[in-house]
């Protein structure tokens, strides 16, 4: 059922603590942690706790997590003291989303161009 972890989601286990992440920090709702195959001097992923396949879908449903997603989003980059950074929701294979846990990355610590490939 949407919502309640998937026992075949990498980002599940990364919240229950089975799979081993760097973490940079968490909230009653959400966790963020490094990416493992970083595409900028910053890159974190923000992610909610509970199960939805994408970020659309989180919003449909829980409307308020989506949000508290976003406000992280806006803290990680804080902390990481980055001027300018770049959200990315990938939704769907054709657009490079390999993980169906909504995510969102944070990237920064370098000129991103516009559009992105
Ligand atoms: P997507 O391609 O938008 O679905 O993003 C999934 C992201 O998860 C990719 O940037 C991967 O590098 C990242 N990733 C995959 N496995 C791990 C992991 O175990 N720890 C941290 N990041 C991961």
């Amino acid at each position: 059922m949407t919502g309640e972890p998937q026992a075949d989601c990498l980002f599940c286990k990364i919240v229950a603590g089975d799979v081993p992440a760097t973490l940079v920090r968490e909230t009653p709702t959400t966790v963020a942690f490094r990416d493992i195959n970083p595409q900028a001097p910053t890159h974190i992923l923000v992610i909610p706790r509970v199960h939805h396949p994408d970020a659309a879908s989180l919003a449909a449903a829980e409307p308020e997590i989506a949000a508290d997603v976003l406000r992280e989003a806006g803290e990680v980059a804080k902390e990481e003291k980055l001027e300018s950074y770049r959200l990315v929701f990938n939704t769907g294979g054709g657009a490079g989303q390999t993980v169906f846990h909504a995510h969102a990355h944070v990237l920064g610590g370098r000129d991103l161009q516009w559009p992105p490939g």
